[in-house]
């Protein structure tokens, strides 16, 4: 059997867009004439290997001052009538708004499930927004993306238990399990977005152009007109790969003859663009100033990273090289720590074979969520084993956790008094989680919220 899902929310927080990411054809517009009463559209969703029907009630957008709380009640209501359950979708980039608190009261008391979903998540831009959300009392939030496509695994997890009867009574951890698959398969399906980035004269092009397996970027567009940058693609063991930002990659021939260099502007654009980062250095002088500059922003806009350390058949002392590496890992960049790192020769092509598997493990990583049973009994054990101290004489208490979104991991911790909580027990807990869940070399965010469990409804 069958089953009804609603989208419902205030105006302008993406729910066509979810509506026609879900139905996978373009039948809504997302823009369209004012003034025009348009239907609830309803249409064949599927998600994964779910089938159902969406009801989006976009329509009410139109209204607008005193009525719009007044039709988009009666519009949502209707719908919730019939559905079996309901998304109810924010704009987590926005944070919540006195309209989505309004709308949150009165669901509260609808008898049909809500789940929350906080859209606009792509990057970090909806992080605070997300938390922000717990306060609605609708349970944990699900960050996602209608737009990009992101965060689709867990509305899966969310509408899995409505398919077929409701298969309630499947564990939480095979259902996060499934979720982690249906996501997984998402992405396998997009192109990975990968930047390569470096100080000037490491040797970029020549492994972009290693790894395109062709003399691409050499020969790009007409030079020095643009400093638009074209995406260039291929694949690699079945995925396809997109390079991000090839500008300041490519040699453009100027007047002089100089060849145009990657600037620390150009590095960032990239990195904001791409999923995963491959930072390249020079084995003879590894990790300097510049190669940390560029990490620490990788980290920062939190995107999986690896590092080629290339100009390997010029190093001498390869052992030390490598102890120097690791060294400068561990002091400089414990933000990431356990980031991998493959030794190259971009000109020889030596080793470059075992870049793109590395790539690939570190998207994986990104990409990952732990089901949120799990880190629970996670954190029991933490706490029974390496409790938090005590404060003025009071225990801090830590009451919950739960992974808000991935790319990258981002956790989100509820204790009792958070600004009590000292940032050394905070490191403590990051470094154990990335070691028990096995989260290596991605950033990994872990935010700390005042409250009680969010699961039981205010
Ligand atoms: P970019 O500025 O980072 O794009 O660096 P390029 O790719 O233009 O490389 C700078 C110079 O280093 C060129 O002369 C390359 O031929 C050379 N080069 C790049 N990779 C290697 C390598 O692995 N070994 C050696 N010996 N030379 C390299």
């Amino acid at each position: 059997m069958s089953f009804t899902v609603a989208i419902v929310g205030p105006p302008n927080v993406g729910k066509s867009t979810l509506f026609n990411r879900l139905v996978g054809r373009r039948i809504a517009l997302v823009h369209e004439l004012p003034g025009v009463t348009r239907d609830r559209r309803e249409a064949e969703a599927r998600l994964g290997d779910l089938r159902f029907k969406v009801v989006d009630t976009a329509g009410l957008d139109e209204a607008t001052g005193e009525f719009l709380e007044a039709g988009m009640r009666r519009q949502t209501e209707r719908a919730l009538a019939e559905a079996d359950v309901a998304l109810f979708l924010i704009d987590a980039r926005a944070g919540v708004t006195p309209l989505d608190r309004h709308f949150a009261r009165w669901l509260r008391k609808a008898e049909t499930p809500i789940i929350l979903v906080a859209n606009k998540c792509e990057a970090t831009a909806g992080d605070a927004g997300v938390l922000e959300s717990y306060a609605l009392g609708l349970g944990d939030p699900i960050p996602i993306s209608a737009e990009h496509g992101e965060g689709m695994g867990g509305i899966y997890e969310a509408l899995r238990s409505f398919a077929e009867g409701g298969e309630e009574g499947a564990p939480a951890e095979e259902a996060g399990e499934a979720a982690e698959r249906a996501a997984e398969a998402v992405e396998k399906a997009r192109p990975l977005r990968l930047a390569i980035v470096g100080r000037p004269n490491v040797g970029k092009s020549t492994l972009a152009n290693r790894l395109l397996g062709e003399e691409r970027l050499l020969t790009g567009p007409e030079p020095g007109v643009t400093r638009e940058a074209i995406p260039v693609e291929w694949s690699c063991a079945g995925r396809d790969i997109r390079l991000v930002d090839t500008a300041g990659l490519r040699r453009r021939a100027r007047v002089t003859g100089a060849l145009e260099k990657m600037t620390a502007e150009d590095a960032h654009r990239a990195i904001r663009l791409a999923e995963v980062v491959v930072l390249v250095v020079d084995g003879r002088a590894i990790l300097e100033k510049q190669d940390l500059t560029i990490a620490r922003t990788a980290a920062d806009e939190g995107r999986a990273m690896v590092i080629a350390v290339n100009m390997w058949d010029l190093v001498e002392d390869r052992e030390a090289a490598l102890r120097a590496l690791r060294d400068r890992l561990e002091t400089s960049l414990p933000q990431v720590r356990g980031v991998p790192y493959v030794a190259i020769s971009a000109l020889t092509g030596k080793s470059v074979d075992k870049l793109m598997p590395a790539v690939f493990e570190a998207h994986r990583i990104w990409n990952r969520r732990v089901p949120t049973a799990r880190l629970n009994r996670w954190l029991a054990e933490v706490l029974k084993h390496h409790p938090p101290p005590a404060v003025a004489g009071r225990r801090i208490r830590l009451r919950y956790v739960t992974q808000v979104k991935a790319r990258p991991p981002t956790f989100a911790l509820f204790a009792s008094k958070p600004e009590a909580l000292p940032q050394s027990y905070l490191r403590y807990l990051g470094n154990a989680l990335r070691e028990d869940f096995e989260l290596p070399g991605v950033p990994l965010r872990l935010m700390l919220r005042k409250g009680k469990n969010p699961y039981a409804r205010a």
